[in-house]
């Protein structure tokens, strides 16, 4: 089985890159992509970690913003991470959530929640991104709400009034720079529309013009209809489709495996990217 698209304490996940190497193998997980928001700060252990029967494909969730201020996640993998330009824009994202942070903990302090920076910082493991599941964290924590899915349905949400973004490339500029990082540029979930607005199906060739090379089909916040859809636009496009779980630890339901990507356009992605670097013991 292959799942590429998974999260650990380095961002919003609840395990260690080694937790998540060791619960994908016993999931019966042959290739595990490790894809934490904005950040390759995982790979290392997760390298240091591998096990035999289990190859790793090193990547991030790359936080985006359409000029019309939709959300846009794009998964990169397989790429250089010395690859100064990119490495920038994930630094300068993941320092730009810090302000924003702080913005959205003023606006819920105004609504009569008394949270704190630091409360929000116990949450999160040395060297982590930050981001709202730490937040959604440490309000269940001081007992506001029962549980992330509570704290984003109710406090959260990209359409709440707390809500505030953060700075984050253009779809379009992460892919170029996936792309001359020498890696592979994947859209995570581009119909999971209960959680904001979603690009239009129109916009798809746009980034492929930029060099995107696969959607992410198979995900659970994607309908059966949403599914046809998006495997129309990839046959249309000549873009990969893939499928993957998002696991997040305890931090979602989601469960390693429980959506995947074939081999066959695994090993089509594999071969868009610069070089071999995929990761086996
Ligand atoms: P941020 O990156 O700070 O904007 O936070 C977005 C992250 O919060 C997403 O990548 C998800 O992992 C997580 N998230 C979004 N909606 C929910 C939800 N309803 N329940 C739990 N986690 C969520
Ligand atoms: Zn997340
Ligand atoms: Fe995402
Ligand atoms: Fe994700």
């Amino acid at each position: 089985m292959i799942d590429l698209h998974t999260h650990t304490s380095f961002s919003d996940g609840t395990d260690s890159p080694t937790e998540l190497i060791n619960k994908a193998l016993a999931s019966g997980i042959s290739t595990i992509g490790l894809t934490d928001h904005d950040t390759v700060a995982g790979w290392d252990e997760a390298i240091s970690h591998l096990r035999p029967r289990i190859a790793l494909v090193p990547g991030a969730e790359i936080s985006c913003q359409t000029e019309d201020g939709i959300s846009v996640h794009m998964l990169g993998l397989l790429f250089d991470r010395e690859n100064k330009e990119l490495a920038d824009v994930l630094e300068q994202t993941r320092e730009n959530r810090i302000g924003r942070m702080n913005k959205i903990i003023a606006r819920l302090n105004g609504a009569g929640y008394e949270i704190t920076m630091s409360d929000v910082q116990e949450q999160l493991s040395d060297g982590a991104t930050l981001g709202r599941p730490h937040l959604a964290d440490a309000l269940v924590a001081k007992g506001y709400l029962k549980s992330r899915e509570e704290v984003f349905a109710e406090l959260l949400h990209n359409n709440s009034p707390h809500y505030v973004a953060h700075y984050s490339p253009t779809p379009e500029v992460a892919i170029a720079l996936i792309k001359a990082a020498g890696g592979v540029a994947v859209i995570a979930h581009p119909m999971a529309s209960l959680r904001g607005r979603v690009i239009s199906t129109e916009t798809f060739k746009d980034y492929v013009s930029a060099g995107l090379d696969g959607i992410e089909v198979f995900h659970r916040d994607q309908s059966a209809e949403n599914r046809e859809l998006l495997i129309n636009i990839a046959s249309e496009l000549s873009l990969v489709v893939t499928g993957s779980s998002d696991y997040h630890g305890n931090g979602k339901l989601n469960q390693l495996g429980e959506s995947t990507t074939s081999p066959e356009e695994f090993f089509k992605l594999e071969s868009k990217a610069n070089a071999r670097r995929v990761i086996k013991l």
